[in-house]
């Protein structure tokens, strides 16, 4: 497991630690419907890799299509801050905005997956995997 790198939303109302799975070797945009809005390029973490410590209770949940992803906002500020994977249930994706000290444009190139085609859209049924349990662990 990497090292606990601090991250938090803009109005720092939500404070989380994050271990990320790969370093930033993970880092991607998506150009599915919701992700070319938010336009955020994320990182994947481990389920456990994070552990919101500040301002859970100000963490808002949004579900579309298929409800499996589950993406999280800071309900004061408005920033994304993470959410569980679709493609990949047992991690999370990690706005890299919000940890300190690194921005989107550190990186050179940003690869983009392919959310439009995603594997997910053949079937397939609702992982059962339930957020709040990551989100409430110690
Ligand atoms: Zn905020």
């Amino acid at each position: 497991m990497n090292m606990a790198l601090n991250a938090q939303c803009h109005c720092e109302a939500v404070k989380f630690t994050v271990e990320l799975s790969d370093n930033f070797e993970t880092i991607r945009r998506c150009n599915c419907s919701f992700c070319r809005m938010r336009g955020a390029v994320a990182v994947s973490a481990p389920l456990l890799g994070i552990n919101v410590y500040e301002g859970r209770d100000k963490l808002t949940e949004y579900r579309f299509n298929t409800k499996q992803a589950a993406h999280y906002f800071c309900s004061v500020c408005g920033i994304y801050t993470f959410h569980q994977r679709r493609s990949n249930p047992k991690q999370f994706g990690v706005n890299v905005s919000c940890i300190v000290g690194v921005s989107p444009f550190d990186f050179e190139k940003v690869p983009v997956m392919d959310g439009i085609q995603h594997p997910k859209d053949g079937g397939g049924g609702v992982t059962g995997y339930l957020c709040y349990e990551a989100l409430n662990h110690k």
